[in-house]
């Protein structure tokens, strides 16, 4: 079997093209959608990741406005600074940069975030909704995920779904998220004692794990759908957490890295802001 690649750049494009009617129609109201990105100092990644979001914001007519904040910063400082963007009726989502530096792990950002503005679903009230199974903003990359699924027509419902990694960021929402369509769930970490014998199981295999070539094709079954979050540099370039080669000859459909899960994340992330700004007056 040879898998289909599944390509997230044209499922991206799909979401901007109904993301530019969407925001057409709000700016004839005088709404402009802004999003927020709140960074800590400037290191080269996150100014990577503002210029990204920026890109593909502009085209579609959403703002996007960086907010930079010290690396020395205070946790009261960081509060202080969400807290008033959230309370901004210009703003319509809050997205702070992660991992957070350990000096500010205590920062209360989870109960800070006015929910409508949450737009990568980080705050208590949303995950609360999300566990409950009811609508909210939800952690972008979990909801590409189930966005990508359903685009490729993947049957879930009884269907035995894998999920290797367990962060509150991707594994376990897009676990949550499975659950509440039907799927059979393992969810495996990294205290899981016999990995293949879990992931041979999987009809869909969800992988985040931070770890490249960690899914290798002996490690999978025959027509498998497999979807990679995993995003690693490594001396080749970027790579997910699967075997992209090896295990294209089995699975029935795979996503590449790049271009599978990252373009429809930030399509996805960008829709939480449109459908915020589309509730700034309800
Ligand atoms: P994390 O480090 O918070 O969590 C990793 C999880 O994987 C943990 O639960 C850990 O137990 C598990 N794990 C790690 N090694 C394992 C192993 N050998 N066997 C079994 N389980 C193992 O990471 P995260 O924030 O969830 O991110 C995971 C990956 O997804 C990273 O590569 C990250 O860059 C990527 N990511 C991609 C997107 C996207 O939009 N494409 C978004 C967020 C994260």
């Amino acid at each position: 079997m040879t898998a289909t690649i599944i390509d997230g750049r044209a499922i991206a494009s799909e979401i901007f093209v109904d993301l530019t009617g969407r925001v057409h129609a709000l700016r004839r109201k005088s709404v402009v959608p802004c999003l927020v990105f709140v960074m800590i100092g400037d290191s080269p990644p996150a100014k990577m990741y503002a210029q990204r979001l920026e890109r593909l914001a502009q085209p579609v007519g959403i703002c996007v406005r960086r907010c930079v904040m010290s690396e020395g910063m205070s946790v009261a400082e960081l509060e202080h600074q969400v807290s008033s963007l959230s309370a901004d009726d210009t703003v319509d989502g809050v997205l702070v940069q992660m991992p957070l530096p350990e000096s500010l792990l205590n920062a209360r950002l989870s109960t800070l975030i006015y929910p409508r503005k949450d737009v990568d679903g980080i705050t208590v009230h949303n995950a609360g909704r999300l566990y409950l199974g009811q609508s909210g903003q939800q952690p972008s990359t979990a909801a590409a995920m189930v966005h990508i699924l359903d685009h490729c027509q993947v049957p879930l419902a009884g269907q035995h779904a894998v999920v290797v990694g367990r962060s509150n960021v991707v594994g376990h929402p897009i676990a949550e998220l499975l659950l509440y369509r039907d799927a059979t769930l393992s969810v495996v970490h990294r205290q899981t004692r016999d990995l293949p014998q879990m992931t041979r199981q999987a009809d869909v295999l969800i992988v985040a794990a931070g770890e490249p070539n960690l899914i290798k094709p002996d490690m999978i079954s025959s027509g498998v759908v497999i979807l990679d979050a995993g995003i690693n540099v490594t001396p080749d370039g970027l790579r997910g957490d699967v075997d992209f080669e090896g295990c294209s000859t089995l699975a029935s459909a795979i996503t590449p890295v790049p271009g599978g899960i990252g373009p429809v994340t930030n399509a996805v992330l960008l829709k939480s802001v449109v459908r915020s700004a589309e509730h700034r007056h309800v």
